[in-house]
């Protein structure tokens, strides 16, 4: 018998305020523990929470690029349970009452076109982080607590641990393009809860799920689930029942350990928040993020094969960060050819990002210098390889595209008479390579046109040496 996974994710994406959910300490990452609290986040009595109604407009945000139906009023509620990390005894979440309902979001994958449902997206704050020190002594750092979160749930409707790892991929990148989120998962700015079953395939039911935590990476989401899906299906051909419980990846066993076994509904006595007023979007609140809305990442990369006609592969890369796509389509207008553009920026400019570890902005060569090396190697003005030379000196900060081919004399060999000059050289000096070519073993008249170009130390043009190689060596 074969099976399929059935997968949901429940996913929490830490919104980019400059200040926490219902206070006005920072929301910064890496602060001294316990710097940025007040009694509103610390959860002293009496302390009244005000909403911040930026995370409120980043949800919106959200909610739209995911093609949310967004409500003019939601609700706080508490959400009551008693934990270390959450020492005030609840947290103040959305429940019936959500900023956003019935959502969507579609993608490609292995040329499949899939949709997976969102079926609601909450405002809620984080609680505090507890560490465990090794003689057993809990410390609590507060600084993350009341910082905005936005809880994102999908229906079950991924297919595959690669898919859901791909799904995670599109929405961070999704939620990167709006500004919403930075969607560190090292820093905890995007988390994943992964929920799956199993079943056979052509079935309509649905198994018992079991929730996957701890799953702090999009490695570890695909990983955690093709274990889990293993181990599911090892179950059932052993004639076992899957038994609904929490189980938590371990990174380093490898494998997937029970943590606690879901008996009953948590009753977690959610009443509404009474400190806070039922949330009304203020007039043109949602209009205003309507038009925010930038071109979706998905939406560009199909454009990107539709009007530049990119490979699907480079359209992919182009559109990974919003600041490289707008850097695509600034570079190919420019100098007026998409697929030059595009090869450039995948491949050198890419790599000289990963050198120095910057982004498109740190990249050291203005892009009108960029541009005009490229004109002129589209040109014909100069090779590949000297374009190529000349771009690792601008990376260098030697000067511009102009003045390094100027001052070191790069400009091709233009001149004909000048060229045959270098291919007669090359064929008098390699008598044994023109003898095998003649001989009929073409391929090596590679090696003398590598003897041509190192000659004129790449200035001159491989195709032309080539064809007067070949006149030559055929008369
Ligand atoms: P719970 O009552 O445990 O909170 P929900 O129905 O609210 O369960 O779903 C929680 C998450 O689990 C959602 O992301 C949903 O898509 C997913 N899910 C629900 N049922 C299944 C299932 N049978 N297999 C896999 N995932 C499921
Ligand atoms: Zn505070
Ligand atoms: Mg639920």
């Amino acid at each position: 018998m074969k099976y399929e996974a059935v997968i949901g994710l429940e996913i929490h994406i830490q919104l980019r305020t400059r200040t926490k959910l219902f206070c006005s300490c920072p929301n910064e990452y890496g602060a001294e523990p316990n710097t940025n609290v007040c009694p509103v986040c610390l959860g002293l009595p009496g302390a009244l929470p005000v909403l911040n109604m930026e995370a409120v407009r980043l949800g919106l945000l959200a909610a739209l690029a995911l093609n949310a139906k967004v409500y003019k009023r939601s609700q706080f509620y508490r959400k009551n349970y008693f934990y270390p990390d959450l020492p005030k005894g609840y947290q103040i979440t959305q429940y019936v009452g959500s900023l956003a309902t019935d959502g969507s979001l579609t993608f490609e994958h292995h040329g499949v076109v899939r949709t997976v449902r969102i079926e609601r997206m909450n405002i809620e704050e984080e609680a505090a982080k507890s560490y465990h020190a090794e003689d057993g002594t809990v410390l609590l750092d507060f600084n993350r607590s009341g910082i905005p979160l936005l809880e994102t749930v999908t229906r079950p409707d991924l297919r595959s641990p690669s898919e859901a790892r791909h799904f995670l991929e599109l929405l961070r990148r999704t939620m990167r393009y709006i500004g919403v989120s930075s969607c560190d998962m090292e820093k905890g700015e995007l988390r994943a809860d992964a929920n799956i079953s199993v079943r056979p395939v052509g079935s309509e039911e649905f198994g018992t799920k079991v929730e996957l935590k701890n799953l702090n990476s999009f490695k570890a989401v695909e990983e955690g689930l093709t274990y889990e899906y293993n181990r599911q299906i090892e179950v059932l051909k052993n004639g076992g029942k899957i038994i609904q419980e929490t189980r938590l990846w371990d990174e380093h066993l490898r494998e997937t350990r029970s943590m606690r076994v879901k008996e009953e509904a948590h009753d977690y006595r959610y009443f509404p928040e009474p400190d806070l007023m039922v949330l009304e979007l203020p007039d043109g609140m949602l209009e205003e993020a309507e038009a925010a809305l930038p071109e979706l990442p998905e939406a560009r990369r199909k454009r990107f094969i539709s009007e530049y006609g990119l490979r699907p592969d480079i359209a992919e890369v182009m559109v990974q960060e919003r600041d490289i796509a707008d850097y695509f389509e600034d570079l190919a207008a420019r100098i007026g050819d998409s697929s030059l553009a595009a090869n450039w920026i995948s491949t050198d400019v890419m790599r000289v990002m990963n050198e120095m570890k910057t982004d498109i902005h740190g990249f050291p060569i203005p892009i009108d210098d960029l541009a005009e090396l490229l004109k002129m190697l589209k040109k014909g003005l100069i090779t590949h390889n000297i374009a190529r030379t000349v771009f690792d000196k601008m990376v260098a900060g030697e000067g511009t595209a102009k003045e390094i081919i100027e001052r070191e004399q790069l400009l091709p060999l233009s001149d004909e008479s000048e060229l045959l000059g270098f291919v007669e050289e090359a064929i008098s000096a390699n008598p044994e390579i023109v003898e095998k070519y003649r001989k009929g073993k073409v391929s090596v008249i590679g090696v003398l046109v590598g003897y041509v170009m190192k000659k004129t130390r790449g200035k001159a043009n491989a195709k032309r040496v080539k064809e007067l190689l070949e006149e030559k060596l055929k008369a």
